[in-house]
């Protein structure tokens, strides 16, 4: 029996990381939305472990890096593929140059106050069995212990991990490779003294071994040779069987409150978007989660989809707005999965590899590839294929410049905290305001883009900035460049003309 039926511009699939984000930016952009997700209460159990520097970046756009900073180390380092050089995170170019350690479960709770300080209606145990789309809509239908549910809506967006209803429901490809390594992950507790700390590779796989904060240990065996069957569970016999196995003992681990298995199958939708339906996070790409690189890709996912749909449900969006958003992402989506299966195969226990390693361990140690390697991890290296453009700026993840403004100086990243874009005027002249102002006079309500003057000591060249709500830059001009046709065309391209 159908108990209720709600009518949004948005039912966001999913509550976890990624959907939680995405809804408390619809929320900020004004989007009416509710979030549905199938568990009464979040899961107690940590997949990710930590947030990279893009992530840090993006949530210090919206004022929210210090709730995840408060209480938690951060760390300069981290690994690519267990190799014995560390990456060094510090040379990044970036506010945020480190790895902050902060357990998933823990950014599940605060992006999940956040979604609710938003204003966003969050429906726990709901299940969705069904979604249809149609030309006005999408029909969402699905259980709970209330009753059976349907929500229509203008736009759904599936933020429902790997096995993704929404994905399936539209049809979208999810190519890519199956399982070849199979992971098998308890948080346990030792009775081994000494037991060892990071990644330790044998010549019969890998074994993860790191201290949680209570007594427990966090074990992971990558195991090369066997697989298994879908829907097994793993049970402590078969965890403690596969360390002996890989490292010879097995550290005495009993009384697991976790118990999880996982493999390398690395795919990426085809697209993130079919008609009305979307998708973000895991349900648009899955990969080996080494590296710690999923959770902070789909935080960027829903960032970047945010302020899109909202101007799309608006009505503002200029016509190939939403569109846009699949393109940018899928790239970076396309990295990370190469990335990690690189790291796969230098850590296969295979004796040739090994030589490998020592190669790449060595190159580790030359600043220019740390520099990439750590780039690439973080996301830092991220940049968005924007059409032709005259600026190097162009595309890139805006810095968060030091500005003194009205004798008050800010941080760019201040600016964007209201989830608005940013055309910033460093050039102390008339030509930005006129670019403004003309593309402010074409449309109903100019509050999507604020307009803001400044000075910024740390810049002399700079004159002018066009930052997305993402926090990426649309346009960019130095003080010889013109300074009136450029802003105005970049407005219109990214915030309409409506
Ligand atoms: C062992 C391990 C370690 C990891 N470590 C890291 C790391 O260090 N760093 C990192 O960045 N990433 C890491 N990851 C990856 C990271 O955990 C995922 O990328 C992240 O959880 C994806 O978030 P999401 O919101 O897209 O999906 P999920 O977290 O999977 O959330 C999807 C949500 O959708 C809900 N849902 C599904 N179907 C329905 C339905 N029909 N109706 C309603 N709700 C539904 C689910 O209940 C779930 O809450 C790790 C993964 C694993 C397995």
């Amino acid at each position: 029996m159908t108990r209720y039926h709600h009518d949004h511009e948005v039912v966001v699939v999913g509550g976890g990381p990624v959907g939680m984000l995405l809804s408390a930016e619809l929320r900020l952009a004004g989007v009416d939305v509710v979030l549905v997700e199938r568990l009464a209460e979040r899961s107690p159990h940590s997949k990710a472990f930590g947030l990279h520097a893009r992530s840090l970046e993006v949530l210090d756009r919206r004022g929210l890096v210090g709730r995840f900073r408060e209480g938690a180390r951060s760390w300069a380092n981290g690994h690519f593929a267990g190799l014995p050089e560390w990456v060094d995170f510090s040379v990044l170019d970036s506010s945020h140059p480190y790895a902050l350690l902060v357990q998933q479960t823990r950014t599940e709770e605060l992006l999940e106050a956040h979604a609710l300080e938003s204003g966003v209606r969050i429906l726990r145990g709901h299940e969705v069995t069904s979604i249809e789309q149609d030309d006005g809509g999408v029909t969402v239908t699905g259980t709970s212990a209330g009753g059976d549910f349907v929500a229509r809506a203008r736009y759904v967006v599936g933020c429902d991990g790997g096995s993704s209803p929404v994905r399936k429901a539209s049809g979208i490809g999810f190519p890519g490779t199956g399982g070849r390594v199979t992971a098998r992950l308890g948080d346990v507790v030792l009775t081994a003294e000494n037991p060892p700390m990071g990644m330790e590779r044998t010549e019969r796989g890998l074994l993860f071994c790191v201290p949680l904060e209570d007594g427990y240990h966090r074990i992971a065996t990558f195991d090369f040779a066997a697989t298994k069957d879908q829907g097994e569970e793993l049970t402590l016999d078969e965890l403690t069987a596969s360390m002996r196995d890989i490292w010879g003992t097995d550290l005495g681990a009993h009384d697991p409150r976790w118990l999880s298995w996982f493999t390398d199958s690395a795919r990426l939708a085809d697209t993130y978007r079919d008609g009305r339906l979307l998708i973000a996070g895991d349900a648009a790409h899955v990969h080996f989660p080494v590296g710690g690189q999923g959770l902070n890709l789909g935080l960027q996912d829903a960032f970047n989809l945010g302020w899109k749909l909202a101007a799309e449900v608006h009505g503002w969006a200029p016509d190939d707005l939403l569109d846009t958003y699949s393109a940018e992402r899928r790239v970076p989506a396309a990295r990370v999965l190469a990335n990690t299966r690189a790291q796969i195969a230098l850590m296969n226990p295979d004796s040739d590899v090994t030589a490998l390693r020592d190669l790449f361990t060595a190159l580790m140690r030359l600043d220019q590839v740390n520099l990439h390697i750590a780039e690439m991890l973080t996301g830092v290296d991220v940049t968005y294929d924007l059409g032709p453009a005259e600026h190097p700026l162009t595309g890139r993840f805006a810095h968060d410049l030091d500005l003194v403004g009205d004798g008050a100086p800010k941080r760019l990243s201040e600016l964007l905290h209201g989830g608005t874009g940013v055309l910033l005027d460093l050039s102390g002249g008339n030509a930005v305001t006129a670019a403004y102002e003309k593309w402010a006079a074409g449309v109903t309500d100019a509050s999507r883009l604020v307009r803001v003057s400044a000075t910024c000591p740390g810049e002399p060249e700079l004159a002018a900035l066009l930052v997305r709500p993402d926090g990426y830059v649309a346009w960019a001009g130095n003080r010889d460049a013109e300074l009136e046709a450029g802003p105005h065309a970049a407005a219109v391209r990214w915030f309409g003309t409506v």
